[in-house]
């Protein structure tokens, strides 16, 4: 080895002249060219001049081909669609609710033109972005007034700061609830500078708890909608109306946060009951707190609905401008709310609805379908088979209930000790593929839940691609 001649690698300048790099150049960019070439041979450098590397191994024609690869991946876009067929409808981590053409459209038009986000077109003054939403909200929940934020962690923050800072929160311990993504009801109300009075017990909270809590410290009662688990068993909890009669009784805003906050009841669709806006504002809750993306079915939004004082107070809080919505975000919203007005329509127009109202004989169909092409795919080490299975909605509504679905489940045929390998295999094959399958490991088996399987012929067209490994 000591006695070879040192190899060396090519210059920078050299592998900016020569053929093999000018198409990179005109596709990505001089400079981005230049910048990968550098890193490139930064790397190599120590391998070159250790003799760990051949010639043929920094030839430009090798290295502008290991460049073109890296440029080709950094230009692929981070964000990528996937196909969730996990079985569960409205997925935090894949981003919840899908839109509506409508808000699809809507969001085109806010992105492409100047709009009148601020500015009411009657008078030709300065306007205000929620009125652009304000009127449709109070005619769908029966809400005195309105305002939109980020989402609805921040809605509930914005809130306890505007009505409840340096007083007493008064909320059940039954309701101390944590969300995914490290949203604490208890941490939330410190940084909204409100003081948490808990009162109760985990399973039982009863009006006279509340009552014992309230005295001149006390600023508000919160009531949050237990949304990711459930009590069950020996349990008590005050009604919100007999809630609202006391907290009124003392002059405290009862706050409600709802969570996913439906609109209308989901049991016309044969969906488990959610509490819905209008009902807790019926009850007397003072204001409402619910996300834009959870059951509503639209963009990420928190929506704050309730009385007109209090909304003004929460509007004039400086924090309201620091957690306002985008245009793009209202334009969706619009366009969502919209579809509401005809609810006999709503499961065909809205997405998520018509996801969680899919007919398991439907998806069992589809399953039938595909079962013969997945096999096929996957050749004899796989059982594939058509099964009936159980999907949930997601983002915390009715943790426990339970969508009946239909899914294809791949059980590896090989001794218990390789099943592990084999499943984790699988799925990373299907999540290498183009537009990325998610579904779900579970008893010894991959399962692909069908029922948000709506562009059929992409997944099919991919099939071909899946490679897994032994
Ligand atoms: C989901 C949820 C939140 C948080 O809403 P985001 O829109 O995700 O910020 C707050 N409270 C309850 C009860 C929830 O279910």
């Amino acid at each position: 080895m000591s006695s070879s001649v040192a190899l060396r690698l090519p210059s920078i300048d050299g592998l900016l002249r020569h053929p093999a790099c000018a198409p990179l150049a005109e596709r990505y960019g001089r400079d981005s060219l230049l910048t990968g070439l550098r890193q490139l041979l930064d790397e190599l450098r120590p391998d070159v001049l250790s003799g760990q590397l051949a010639a043929v191994e920094i030839g430009p024609e090798v290295l502008a081909g290991r460049v073109g690869e890296r440029l080709a991946q950094q230009q692929r876009s981070q964000v990528r669609r996937v196909f969730n067929l996990t079985g569960t409808v409205l997925h935090t981590n894949l981003g919840r609710a899908l839109l509506p053409e409508e808000a699809i459209e809507a969001v085109q038009m806010a992105a492409r033109y100047p709009l009148n986000l601020e500015f009411d077109l009657a008078s030709g003054k300065r306007g205000d972005r929620d009125d652009l939403i304000e009127g449709l909200i109070r005619e769908l929940t029966g809400a005195e007034a309105v305002t939109v934020v980020n989402n609805n962690a921040a809605a509930v923050l914005l809130t306890l700061n505007s009505l409840g800072a340096r007083k007493e929160g008064i909320i059940s311990r039954g309701e101390l609830i944590e969300i995914g993504g490290a949203f604490r009801i208890p941490d939330i109300m410190a940084r909204a500078g409100v003081r948490l009075h808990e009162v109760g017990t985990t399973n039982r909270t009863h009006a006279r708890d509340y009552q014992a809590a309230i005295g001149p410290r006390s600023g508000l009662i919160m009531r949050v909608h237990a949304s990711n688990y459930s009590i069950e068993g020996f349990t008590a909890r005050v009604a919100t109306a007999e809630l609202a009669e006391l907290a009124h009784a003392h002059g405290l805003p009862l706050l409600e946060d709802l969570g996913s906050g439906s609109l209308l009841d989901l049991t016309r669709w044969g969906l488990p009951a959610e509490p819905t806006v209008r009902q807790a504002l019926l009850d007397g809750a003072d204001i409402v707190t619910f996300s834009g993306d959870k059951l509503l079915g639209g963009p990420q939004a928190g929506l704050i609905v309730g009385r007109k004082e209090l909304i003004a107070k929460i509007k004039k809080n400086p924090l309201k401008r620091a957690l306002r919505v985008d245009k793009l975000t209202l334009a969706a919203l619009e366009a969502v709310l919209g579809l509401y007005r005809d609810p006999d329509r709503l499961a065909e127009r809205l997405p998520s609805l018509r996801l969680l109202t899919r007919p398991q004989a439907d998806i069992h169909a589809q399953a039938l379908r595909l079962q013969p092409l997945l096999a096929d795919v996957l050749g004899e080490v796989w059982q594939v088979s058509a099964v009936e299975a159980l999907g949930m909605i997601g983002s915390g509504s009715q943790p426990v209930a339970r969508l009946p679905s239909a899914a294809l489940c791949c059980r590896p045929q090989v001794s218990k000790r390789w099943r592990g390998r084999y499943l984790l295999n699988l799925e990373a094959a299907l999540r290498g593929l183009p537009i990325p399958v998610l579904g779900r490991i579970g008893d010894d088996a991959l399962w692909l839940d069908l029922r948000q399987l709506d562009a059929e012929p992409a997944w099919l067209a991919q099939l071909p691609q899946l490679q897994v490994d032994p």
